[in-house]
């Protein structure tokens, strides 16, 4: 959110981007994942569940997706929810519209050569670029700025983020819970059942995300011990046995949720090289859109960068 967010202000200024991400796909934390089943095909969030506005140029940024039919209300969630249709990452999809974006791509750092950058990943023959935008979790920007800006870096240094284990279940039975809808219950910070969400169907699947300090406690856990641990958290939750899922995956995160150092973004204006990510606001989706935005304001008014 924060990476594109940037490139779409940038590219509103007259200004070339190139996006480059590790991912498959459009999501970062906002992922969504297909999943075939024996009773039809579900489409899981997984990372973000629902976004909620304050501020007023999101706000309008919203309401632009929602006339497009992009993100939807979810007031079951929360009276101010909105969820991306019919996934959430249908968001990203729509900010990556008309940009140049490199998916599939492990950036391992990046090089100065003169007054310009190089990025430093596999399989790609890369070309001189005049400024560098980090968009990633604290824990993966400090590395790689580390290396350049010592000063910037050390905001990204002092960041935690906290983890999330998260499972994905397909049952071929309703499981009884009313509205379908749990928070902070015993080790289950959030579950719900993801195709009752607006603009979902499919079979009955429950997304389950443990706590903060329980996803800490078994981190290093394989998959495969998390599983049947999520699953027991969520039958205590709700009070009643659940029945087997006949399909499931599960996803560690290692960097759910961002403190928020309040920084806004991150720039060194003379080596054109900065950061932007929800770590320098806060853990939620509208503080990427800001910070991704407020950087991007940064660079144009630098005028080394600036459109011509
Ligand atoms: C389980 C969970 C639940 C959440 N719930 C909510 C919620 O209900 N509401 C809410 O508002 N927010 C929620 N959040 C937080 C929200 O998802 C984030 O605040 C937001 O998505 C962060 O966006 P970002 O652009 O800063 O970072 P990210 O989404 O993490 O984007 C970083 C991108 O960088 C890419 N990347 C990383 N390293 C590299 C590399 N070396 N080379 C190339 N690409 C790389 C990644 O693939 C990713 O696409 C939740 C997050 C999680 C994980």
């Amino acid at each position: 959110m924060a990476g594109l967010s940037c490139a779409e202000t940038l590219l509103h200024a007259g200004i070339q981007v190139s996006v480059f991400d590790k991912g498959r796909g459009p999501g970062g934390r906002m992922a969504s994942r297909r999943m075939e089943t024996p009773l039809g095909t579900t489409v899981f969030d997984f990372g973000a569940q629902y976004f909620t506005v304050r501020d007023t140029a999101f706000a309008e940024q919203v309401r632009h997706w929602e006339a497009n039919g992009i993100v939807k209300p979810w007031p079951l969630a929360r009276h101010d929810a909105y969820v991306g249709v019919p996934a959430m990452n249908e968001v990203l999809r729509d900010l990556a519209h008309g940009h140049n974006v490199a998916f599939s791509t492990l950036v391992k750092g990046v090089t100065r050569h003169g007054r310009q950058w190089r990025l430093v990943c596999d399989g790609h023959e890369q070309e001189l670029y005049d400024g560098v935008v980090l968009a990633l979790p604290a824990e993966q920007t400090a590395p790689i700025l580390t290396l350049h800006d010592f000063e910037l870096a050390k905001a990204a240094l002092f960041a935690r983020s906290q983890p999330c284990w998260t499972g994905m279940f397909v049952f071929d039975e309703t499981l009884q819970h009313a509205d379908g809808i749990l928070r902070d219950t015993g080790d289950v910070a959030w579950a719900s059942r993801n195709n009752a969400k607006p603009g979902r169907s499919g079979p009955e699947s429950w997304v389950v995300q443990a706590t903060p300090q329980w996803s800490a406690n078994h981190l290093e856990l394989a998959p495969e011990t998390v599983g049947p641990l999520l699953l027991d958290a969520l039958a205590t939750a709700i009070g009643s046995p659940i029945p087997v899922p006949i399909a499931q995956s599960i996803h560690r995160w290692r960097y759910a949720l961002s403190a928020g150092t309040g920084l806004g973004s991150l720039w060194n204006a003379s080596m054109q090289i900065g950061a932007c990510g929800d770590w320098l606001i806060g853990p939620r989706i509208e503080c990427a859109w800001l910070s991704g935005r407020q950087l991007a304001e940064r660079m144009v008014s630098a005028p080394s960068i600036a459109a011509e």
